[in-house]
């Protein structure tokens, strides 16, 4: 039987305040159904037939083809795809990789490819596998994994984590916990500890953060000499220190850093320590602080590359942090700002490096992306088709990894409380069906959001349910409003709205999250626009060019038509002013920009001497600029439709 609940952690490992619920529990609707759907037609549902790293001679299907991450990495967000839209042909081809990893295991409970005997791409087949037990409730799969986790465990002293795997030793960890809620074995806890201890220590990293930098910046010895020169004594010892943490490549690239943002807060759950909780949190607070971009993502064009709106990042890097939230959503109580930046991943930079059909993909967007092109741009070290939209820009993990990112969104949109009760982590139409107190409950949530403000909650139950559902009013709403009947609320900002009652089948409950835009404060006295969860961006008029090979995979290139270096006219201390908001139906695709859902209006001059340079959008001049360009009416639309964009904006009086 497949899972219906989801099982709380056991001793000695702390409490979690939330759980994931089991996949399937919460069911995409409305927009987001949609986008699943077209996902599932554009390349996720095809690229078997197309990719030969996920084709039939994958090493993952016992072939001689790739046998690393790649299809691992793919069937992560295949699993979840196919059974949130319980799509039996998605199902049929999940199941063959199910199949082949369960049937390759050795009788000393090693499996997978013979041709690859690393640990890193089994830690990823583990949480694929986790999410087809729980759709399923295939009784193969605990017993499977009991058998690799004891053969890990003698093993892994004489080949202990290297490389990519001791970066992502706490995807390992995820996995062990998992087992262990349900068995119970203590020889898993030890497991975690060895396997914590072959790990990066990330902790550390992240309490004694040294990038404050971009990295390229780190391996030029004569700048280093320059920068000592102006430090302080004090800081002197910390800049020495981050040169010398360049040198290991793994501490500074992007994927790695957004998988290992949960590390020390799992590491907590097994140590009671809550100094290691909170480097997972100081971690966030440092890619943002240091590396934060316009559309709410941290840089990494592969390593930390600063903020610059030109810098870009990596595909791989938001669905991982999307999905390290998603953990520290279980394990960090009440912490209403992670939850809402999740939101803002998935509402951003997720969709922005897609095409609107989802064929083809990016490996580094960039905030300020007016040129996408082959050409050579100031990455850290990534090629000149980076930015391409195609099949493999650059590099393949991207196209095998991107597919976990909506369907995982869509399994963490509601959070079961521990102490009893729901939690409305984020915010999408879908239906949530869930046991509350032994009884069953069913919720309709019916929005548009986050192209619209309001959200309308149906309760389903054959009998009265005493529960508490508890609604996340995020930290950027103020006026927020929750009307039951006649009962009205006003809940604050950042705090989750509880609302405990006996509930009974009918109750309407209906939340408001008034939506009021905001400028963000960005370097050079700039800023980019926020609506609720949405960043909006100017898209020029892009023309779309093929760089030949089959459609609709192919690679393009997009190529500005109409001007795009503009400074917005407004007060960023009252910018609500300075736009009126004009709504359009949401379309299918929900993120077009033939047809964006939402359009800002405001005023803007053209800024002539900020102009391409090294083939992106220049550094910005320093804000307020002034000009005799005359001004003008623009239209700023959701960042993640704009393939063409400024997020970015000078300011102008
Ligand atoms: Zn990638």
């Amino acid at each position: 039987m497949p899972s219906t609940q989801p099982v709380p952690n056991r001793v000695p490992l702390q409490p979690l305040p939330r759980l994931t619920l089991p996949l399937g529990a919460v069911e995409p609707m409305g927009w987001l159904r949609n986008q699943l759907r077209i996902q599932a037609d554009g390349l996720t549902g095809h690229l078997e037939d197309i990719w030969p790293s996920v084709g039939a001679n994958s090493g993952w299907l016992g072939g001689d083809g790739e046998s690393w991450e790649r299809g691992p990495y793919y069937l992560d967000g295949l699993v979840p795809l196919a059974y949130l839209l319980q799509d039996e042909i998605l199902i049929a081809r999940a199941q063959r990789w199910i199949e082949w990893s369960l049937g390759s295991q050795r009788a000393d409970g090693f499996f997978g490819p013979d041709a690859n005997q690393d640990w890193w791409p089994r830690m990823v087949m583990f949480k694929a596998l986790t999410q087809y037990q729980e759709a399923t409730g295939d009784p193969r799969v605990i017993p499977f994994m009991e058998r690799y986790c004891a053969y890990q465990a003698a093993h892994l002293r004489e080949q202990p984590l290297q490389s990519w795997a001791a970066a992502r030793g706490g995807e390992n960890i995820y996995v062990i916990y998992w087992l262990y809620r349900r068995t119970g074995d203590p020889a898993l806890l030890e497991l975690s500890r060895l396997i914590e201890s072959q790990t990066i220590d990330w902790t550390n990293l992240f309490t004694n953060w040294p990038f404050t930098r971009p990295l390229r910046e780190y391996h030029d010895v004569l700048g280093f000499i320059d920068a000592l020169q102006g430090l302080e004594p004090a800081l002197v010892g910390r800049a020495v220190g981050a040169f010398q943490a360049a040198g290991n490549y793994h501490v500074h690239h992007v994927v790695n850093l957004a998988m290992a943002l949960k590390q020390p807060a799992l590491a907590y759950l097994l140590s009671g320590d809550a100094s290691q909780r909170q480097a997972s949190l100081l971690g966030i607070e440092m890619l943002l602080r240091y590396h934060g971009l316009a559309n709410r993502m941290f840089s990494g064009d592969e390593h930390l590359s600063g903020q610059q709106p030109f810098q870009g990042t990596e595909l791989c890097a938001v669905v991982e942090t999307l999905f390290s939230l998603q953990t520290l959503l279980q394990v960090v109580p009440d912490n209403i700002a992670l939850a809402d930046w999740a939101e803002e991943l998935a509402y951003n930079a997720l969709p922005a490096a897609f095409s609107a059909d989802m064929w083809s993909h990016q490996y580094d967007q960039q905030p300020n992306q007016v040129l996408v092109s082959r050409a050579h741009r100031v990455w850290y070290d990534n090629t000149d088709d980076s930015n391409l939209f195609g099949l493999e820009p650059h590099f393949g993990c991207c196209t095998a990894n991107y597919h976990q990112g909506w369907p995982k969104f869509v399994s963490n949109l509601w959070l079961a409380d521990t102490s009893g009760g729901l939690t409305a982590a984020a915010y999408a139409p879908c239906r949530l069906r869930q046991q509350v107190n032994g009884i069953p409950l069913e919720i309709i949530e019916e929005t548009e959001y986050p192209f619209r403000e309001s959200i309308r909650f149906t309760l389903a139950c054959q009998q009265s349910v005493d529960a508490s559902i508890k609604l996340r009013i995020p930290t950027w709403c103020t006026g927020a409003r929750v009307r039951i009947g006649a009962e009205e609320l006003q809940p604050a900002a950042g705090t989750y709205c509880e609302l405990h009652r006996e509930w009974r089948s009918g109750d309407v409950v209906e939340l408001s999250l008034p939506m009021a835009v905001r400028a963000n404060p960005r370097p050079r006295g700039a800023v980019a626009i926020q609506r609720g969860p949405l960043v909006y961006a100017l898209a020029p008029v892009a023309e779309w060019r093929s760089l030949g090979g089959d459609q609709p995979y192919a690679n393009h290139e997009v190529l500005p038509r109409s001007p795009w270096n503009y400074a917005l006219a407004l007060d960023p201390l009252a910018p609500t002013q300075a736009f009126s908001v004009e709504e359009h139906q949401v379309g299918y695709p929900p993120y077009d920009s033939a047809n964006p859902p939402v359009v800002l209006h405001t005023r803007a001059r053209r800024v002539p001497e900020w102009q391409v340079e090294q083939n992106s959008a220049g550094p910005l001049p320093e804000s307020p600029v002034t000009g005799s360009e005359p001004l003008e009416e623009v239209g700023l639309i959701p960042y993640g439709a704009a393939k063409l964009r400024v997020t970015e904006f000078p300011r102008t009086r």
